[in-house]
């Protein structure tokens, strides 16, 4: 079986004793373009109906394509960034249109984004693909003087936002959801039977979810009790069911668990130690003391960059699992584009050597100024430029093999992005799809690799 699960850092399954699962987007997959469409014309719904926005913004369509996980949204100027390990500023739009290379030398200089800056939002997760797509349309339709009573971008961010919550508060989202559970939820039979596995080995399985009891239980209903066979309810697969966790201040507060009734979903306060069921809120400290556990035997997998891996571990000592789901093409498309790759080396290897010659040939003109070796350095560069011809093309076959505006999620050109950063240095392991990891024994030794640094060959 090929291991698609990979390891930034060492991690011995057999140590672990409790894995935790975040549940929409990592135990829950959704069929995200469905869902990001969705969402897309609720928020453009709300932002008419109730932020008197212009009925004429109804006729926006979602473009899935237009953004990818990691980007920046720079609210300010109505910017959306890809950002190296570096926080150097390695591809922009502004609305829909691409900010030129020169442009955006001007705009950004020198400049490093500072994440904390409340300024910038990053897309997190999978649910924040729709807000990128539509910050960006509105942006657009803001330069134009047609629709240039629009607020101030900054604005316009806060105001989709507040479009956002409102759908979630109402109802509005959910309520679709919940009638059309197959359009928007995948249901997985396979990863059913392989949590029944890894439990018969002694595994420990908690559910740690932002989302509400009632939604929660919509889902889990819907997608894993069909399947069960050990069990009867996945009240009895889970160890404990955590919802409206609040995550990342679950990492780092001390909020108390309240008891759930699943029957009525009445809450009750927690005044002894945690006893397995279905809660809402808690915090990590709590959990671990409560059940006497070490940090370090502690997995938690989730697919929320910052409030799942990053967070978690600045804040507390468990281990963490990454999971997101563009990370099959990726690869898929990499290994497209190794012979491509390759090609643009060979060339490479032809093209150096020239621009050393041009090199010494300058620095002999300069050293002994006597020599003139103008029509010979003119020679050299054509023979660059012809090779130069041949390498665009390879560039721009490799770039199509990814998204189309932003190209991989994972590299800015030659040097990883500030998402791949975040992955590498906050993710123990990390793989596209939960069962990539259940697949594996549960009792798995996950190895890292020895890392190449600049000095190695
Ligand atoms: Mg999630």
């Amino acid at each position: 079986m090929p291991n698609n699960v990979y390891v930034n850092r060492t991690l011995n399954l057999k140590k672990i004793k409790y894995i935790g699962l975040d549940m929409d987007h990592t135990l829950i997959r959704y069929k995200t373009e469905n869902f990001e469409k969705l969402a897309h014309s609720v928020m453009l719904n709300k932002l008419v109906n109730n932020l008197g926005y212009p009925k004429s913004i109804l006729d926006l369509t979602f473009e899935f394509n237009r953004s990818i996980k990691g980007l920046v949204i720079d609210k300010n100027t109505g910017n959306l960034l890809k950002v190296s390990r570096f926080g150097g500023i390695k591809q922009s739009y502004h609305g829909l249109k691409p900010i030129d290379y020169y442009k955006r030398k001007k705009i950004f200089a020198d400049t490093f984004i500072d994440l904390g800056d409340n300024n910038f939002d990053t897309i997190d997760t999978n649910f924040s693909i729709s807000f990128a797509n539509l910050f960006a349309q509105l942006v657009e339709l803001k330069d134009t003087t047609e629709f240039q009573t629009l607020p101030e971008y900054n604005q316009i961010a806060i105001d989709i936002n507040q479009a956002l919550d409102r759908a979630h508060q109402d109802g509005s989202l959910k309520d679709v959801v919940r009638e059309n559970l197959e359009d928007y939820i995948i249901r997985d039979e396979k990863i059913v039977q392989l949590l029944e596995k890894f439990i018969k080995h002694g595994k420990k399985i908690f559910i740690l979810t932002n989302s509400e009891f009632p939604y929660s239980k919509l889902l889990l209903d819907y997608a894993i009790n069909p399947f069960l066979k050990d069990h009867d309810s996945w009240a009895d697969l889970f160890e404990f069911t955590i919802t409206g966790s609040k995550k990342p201040r679950f990492f780092y507060d001390n909020l108390r668990f309240m008891k759930i009734d699943p029957e009525t979903g009445n809450m009750t306060n927690v005044k002894s130690k945690l006893t397995p069921g279905i809660y809402q809120g808690g915090s990590a400290n709590l959990f671990t003391s409560d059940l006497n556990l070490d940090p370090g035997h502690i997995l938690y997998i989730g697919d929320h960059i910052y409030g799942d891996i990053v967070r978690l571990k600045k804040d507390c000592a468990w281990r963490t699992g990454f999971i997101f789901e563009e990370l099959e093409d990726e690869v898929k498309n990499n290994k497209l584009s190794e012979s491509i790759n390759k090609e643009i080396e060979d060339l490479m290897a032809k093209k150096i050597p020239l621009e050393t010659k041009i090199d010494n040939l300058i620095s002999d003109g300069i050293e002994n100024d006597h020599k003139n070796h103008k029509d010979e350095i003119n020679k050299l560069l054509d023979q660059v430029q012809e090779i130069d011809k041949l390498i665009s093309p390879l560039i721009s076959k490799i770039q199509k093999l990814y998204n189309p505006y932003w190209g991989e999620i994972m590299r800015t050109g030659i040097e990883e992005s500030y998402f791949a950063y975040q992955v590498e240095r906050f993710a123990d392991i990390y793989m596209a799809d939960i069962n990539d990891f259940f697949s594996q024994s549960p009792r798995s030794y996950f190895r890292s690799k020895r890392r190449l640094l600049a000095h190695d060959e």
